[in-house]
Order: C-alpha cells, then sequence, then structure tokens
C-alpha cells in the first residue's frame, strides 16, 4: 500500500535552492534583496524602480466555490499553477498571503499550500516568517499604549473613554482576552475601562500594509485612522496623536516583500495576510505589484470563496491598485459539489452523482459573480484520490454543457506536472480573450447603493435590510465625508446569504447589516452583516499537543 506522506514531511524533503539563487533567476541585482537566512529574503521596494520596465506580466486570481469543512485547496492550486505554467515555459511567480501564527496551534494550520504545491520552508512561513506580524501587532499597540496614556495624562483632545474604537492585538488564539477591562489598580495605572484584543490578521494596520504603495502612502494611511470619539461625538485620528510616523518605524523593514520558493524552486512572494471577512483578504499590493514587474504571469489568491475574497480582490485590491486581472481560476471539488448537493459531512466518500448535480448550482453562481467583474475564467476541478472516475467525469460534462473551460487538477500529489493541462487553459484563456476587467459597482453612489449593488449583484439576495444602529452609523459617515469609499462586507463564507446554514445556490433571502465600521485608515467601511469572530479561540484538542521539535532542530505535527 502507498504511504501518504503529511505536508511537513513533504517540504522537509524538498530540495530549496539558496534564495539568492531564485533571486537571479528573476534578474534581481544583489543590492535588491535583504536576505534573512539561507532561503527566505525581502526584496527592497525600491528594487521596482530600478528594473527596466517591461510589459507587465499577467495577472491570475484563483478563488473558489464557497469553502466547506472539507476543504477546497485554493493555496494549493495557486502554489500548483504557478509551478505548472514553469513547466511549459512562463516565468511564473506565486502571490500568497502569510499564515497567521494563531491559527497553526488550533485546527486549520497554516496557508502554504498541501501535498507537492508547497511553499518553503513551511516551518518558518508558518512560524514567525520574518517577522512582519510582529511588527504588525507592535505598531498596533504602540497606538492603543499612546491612546491609554493620552486619557491619562490630562486628556487634552477630550476623548471618551468609552467610544475608544482601537483595540488590542495578539497573533495568538486566545479567547479569554476578547473582552477585558484596563487600567485596574489605582490611578497610576491609568483610565479604567473596557476593552479587547483582536488576532493579528485582524488590525486595520495588517489591510493597510496590504493597500499601500510605499512607506509615505503608509504613513499617510496610519493618520487616518479613526481611534475613536471626542465626549460630543467628533472623531479623532491618529494624526491627532501625531503617532504615525513611529508606527511606520516600526513597519520600516515589514513593508518590504517576502522571496520564498515553492517545492519546484517557482518563485513566490508571500506578504501580508488580511482577514477575508473584516478585512479585503488578498496578500499585498507592494507584493503582487512586485511580482508584475518580474515575471510574466503572476497567480495570486483571495480568501474564501468569490463573493467575499475575489469581490473584495477586484472592488478594493485592483481598483485601489489599478491592476487589471487577466483571468480567474475558480477551484471546484467533487466533495463541495456534494456538499452543496446536500450530503452530510461524513457521507462525503461516497458516489453520488444527484448531489453533485444539485450541488453545480452553487459553482455557477460563483461563475456569475467572476463574470460580473468581466474577467474570463477557468474551472479548476482539485482532484481529491477519494473522488471516483464517473464523478470527474461528470463535473467535467456538466461544465461543457454550461460552456465553463474546466481542467481536472492534480497538482496536490503531482506538483506542476498534475497542474499543466489547467495552465495550458489558463494561457489561451488569457490570450484569446478581449474581455477588459472593471469593478463590480461604482464608488460615487451612496453607501446604500454601494451595499445594495453586492447584494444584489453578488449574493443575489432579493433586498437588504438596515437596522437603525447601521442607519444612524450610515448617515454620520456621510456627514464626515466617509462615503466616497467602497464597502467591505463582513459575512460567513460558508453561504452567499448571511446565514452560514444555507449552504448550496440559495434563494430568496435578504441581508441584514447590523453595523458599519469605518477603516479610514486602510480606505473602506466595514458592513457587518453577522456576528464576525475577530479572536479565534481553541478547539478541545488543539494542533499546539501534538507540535513538536526533537534535537536537531527539525519539527513534527505541524501538519
Ligand atoms: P484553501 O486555500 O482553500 O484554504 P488549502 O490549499 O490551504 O485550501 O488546502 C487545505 C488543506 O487541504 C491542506 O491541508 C491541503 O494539503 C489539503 N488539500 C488541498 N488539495 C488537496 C487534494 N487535492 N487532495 C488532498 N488534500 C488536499
Amino acid at each position: 500500500t502507498e504511504i501518504v506522506k503529511s505536508d511537513i514531511e513533504i517540504a522537509q524533503a524538498a530540495r530549496l535552492l539558496p534564495i539568492g539563487e531564485i533571486a537571479e533567476k528573476l534578474g534581481l541585482r544583489e543590492e535588491d534583496i535583504i536576505p534573512y537566512g539561507r532561503n527566505k529574503a525581502k526584496i527592497d521596494l525600491a528594487a521596482r524602480n530600478r528594473h527596466p520596465k517591461t510589459a507587465e506580466a499577467k495577472l491570475v486570481l484563483v478563488t473558489a466555490m464557497s469553502p466547506t469543512p472539507a476543504g477546497e485547496g485554493k493555496s494549493t492550486v495557486t502554489v500548483g499553477l504557478a509551478q505548472a505554467l514553469n513547466k511549459v515555459g512562463k516565468r511564473a511567480i506565486a502571490a500568497l498571503r502569510e499564515p497567521s501564527l494563531g491559527p497553526n496551534f488550533g485546527l486549520k494550520g497554516g496557508a502554504a499550500g498541501g501535498g507537492y504545491s508547497q511553499v518553503v520552508p513551511m516551518e518558518d512561513i508558518n512560524l514567525h516568517f520574518t517577522g512582519d506580524f510582529h511588527a504588525i501587532t507592535t505598531a498596533h499597540n504602540l497606538l492603543a499604549a499612546v491612546i491609554d496614556n493620552h486619557l491619562y495624562q490630562g486628556n487634552a483632545l477630550n476623548l471618551d473613554p468609552a467610544r475608544v474604537v482601537w483595540r488590542r492585538v495578539l497573533d495568538m488564539n486566545d479567547r479569554a482576552l476578547r473582552q477585558i477591562v484596563i487600567g485596574l489598580g489605582g490611578r497610576t495605572n491609568g483610565v479604567t475601562r473596557e476593552s479587547g484584543f483582536d488576532i493579528t490578521v485582524a488590525s486595520e494596520i495588517m489591510a493597510i500594509l496590504c493597500l499601500v504603495e510605499d512607506l509615505k502612502e503608509l504613513k499617510e494611511a496610519l493618520g487616518k485612522i479613526l481611534i475613536g470619539y471626542t465626549y460630543d461625538k467628533q472623531p479623532i485620528y491618529v494624526r491627532d496623536l501625531h503617532v504615525e510616523g513611529a508606527m511606520a518605524a516600526v513597519l520600516k523593514d515589514a513593508i518590504h516583500p517576502n522571496l520564498v520558493q515553492t517545492l519546484e524552486n517557482t518563485p513566490a512572494l508571500i506578504h501580508g495576510g488580511p482577514f477575508a471577512n473584516i478585512a479585503h483578504g488578498c496578500n499585498s499590493l507592494t507584493a503582487t505589484r512586485m511580482a508584475l514587474t518580474l515575471g510574466e504571469y503572476v497567480v495570486t489568491e483571495a480568501g474564501f470563496g468569490s463573493d467575499l475574497g475575489a469581490e473584495k480582490f477586484f472592488d478594493i485590491k485592483c481598483r485601489k491598485g489599478d491592476l487589471h486581472p487577466n483571468a480567474a481560476v475558480i477551484v471546484a471539488t467533487v466533495r463541495a459539489l456534494k456538499y452543496h448537493g446536500g450530503v452530510a459531512r461524513r457521507e462525503l466518500g461516497k458516489e453520488n452523482l444527484d448531489a453533485i448535480a444539485h450541488g453545480f448550482a452553487n459553482l455557477e453562481h460563483h461563475v456569475r459573480i467572476v463574470e460580473r467583474a468581466n474577467v474570463p475564467f477557468v474551472i479548476a476541478l482539485n482532484r481529491f484520490t477519494s473522488d471516483t472516475e464517473a464523478e470527474i467525469e461528470f463535473v467535467q460534462t456538466l461544465c461543457k454543457e454550461h460552456g465553463f473551460p474546466v481542467a481536472v487538477t492534480n497538482v496536490w500529489a503531482e506538483g506542476g506536472n498534475g497542474g499543466v493541462e489547467l495552465a495550458r487553459s489558463v494561457i489561451s484563456t488569457v490570450e484569446n480573450s478581449n474581455q477588459t476587467f472593471h469593478p463590480i459597482y461604482e464608488l460615487d453612489g451612496s453607501i446604500q447603493d454601494k451595499i445594495e449593488a453586492v447584494c444584489r449583484d453578488v449574493y443575489e439576495a432579493d433586498g437588504v435590510v438596515f437596522t437603525d444602529e447601521a442607519k444612524r452609523q450610515m448617515a454620520e459617515c456621510e456627514r464626515n465625508g466617509w462615503d466616497e469609499l467602497p464597502v467591505c462586507m463582513a459575512k460567513t463564507q460558508y453561504s452567499f446569504s448571511d446565514n452560514a446554514k444555507a449552504i448550496g445556490d440559495v434563494k430568496g433571502f435578504t441581508i441584514t447589516i447590523r453595523e458599519i465600521r469605518p477603516s479610514l485608515g486602510a480606505g473602506f467601511l466595514v458592513c457587518l452583516t453577522g456576528d464576525i469572530m475577530t479572536m479565534p479561540g481553541l478547539p478541545k484538542e488543539p494542533t499546539a499537543l501534538k507540535i513538536d521539535i526533537h534535537e536537531d532542530g527539525s519539527i513534527t505535527g505541524l501538519f
């Protein structure tokens, strides 16, 4: 019988090239890179200016059908496709998000791909990496400390302690810190007030770092962060506290994108990792731009399904950075099709063509979303060993009937070789398309117009209900002149609706907008449709109990 190796075993057996060689392959010079040990480097942002301007590379977004607890494999396909493009002679680069440290110790693990389509060194990428998240955590908490010190030192700005919206962050799943009381123990310990911790990836500074293009813009964006309101409800910003300079100084290294490689020595830029619910869920604009300067094809991903990640990629990241995606890959799996067709999780291993036929409606909806942005697409059917031949053929037939281009990919089991068909299909889609990308909604409408556009055109809801609180906040945003910003919807990833249990292609629902939170530094208005978890907890049996390090320094149990 065949022994299936774990992701970490495969990663540890990989033959990595020195990072200098990967940089050289990209045409980078010694002064362009800042090495972090043997296998990691940062690329100096200024390297973009030092490079002769060539025709911009093709940008390919990897998105997916609605996620299921079984896992769809977006990162795996992103890495696998970049490897496959190299196999067929294109200089391709993967651009990915940095994994958050907290979830490593919980359930899911990191986001370094899987099987024979991974980025390496995976232990480093998943544990600390180049310290970007520590820098973001520090910049965030520096601001928190300055705010509380301001309250303590006489509160010249008249900031209402009960209306401070800036919390603290930590890159750990720690449910006990969600709601806390600070400043206990007497006057010299500061002003007593309620606060709490979010996970670092939920920090607005993470979103900012991923949307600015240089230090100047970083400092401006940090200055715009809303920290709270005065007793007479006037907004107070970071620039009122004059701390944006120090915060930007803490982020001086974090702003440069990180260079690593895949198992097949394909270059990968891994930089930034904002949440895909209360933020936009894409790697940094600086990394995507750098990759577009250095390669012929750039394969990047956005979090969750296309209703969340791709919509925000189009409407927030591409709009902000003037990016023009040339194609999208929509990842589908036989298991997810069966799941959205009504099959229970424990039954997903059994062949079931009827369920696939039902679940296909979910995939069709994701196709419509990508078409809204006028981006041509290919469906990548990510093959699992439990899929039967009849199931694979049936999905291909359904795609053919609908006129959807589809390629079966086996990049998890075979690396780049398993993605050659997908790579060819992506190349011909890009080369033969005359479609031009446009965002799904325009910015000049009211906040309500923009929310309604996403709910109608992307989720296909029948209507939108605004709570009184949300209406009040929308009016306040308009009064303050914040209504020109794009919206960043915070919705469950499991359903097109705001009810996580309504899977498949749900129809006949309304979306309830409960709260609007301005992220003025990042430049979007977060619209909350339900309870959004910004500090995860650990499960009953955390992965941390299985992770170990041995005398030779090797790590086990990370996956
Ligand atoms: P996503 O980016 O959609 O969250 P990942 O690419 O991180 O998904 O994959 C989630 C998990 O599923 C990983 O542990 C990965 O190794 C595994 N996986 C992905 N594709 C396959 C496949 N075809 N067969 C088996 N396992 C897979």
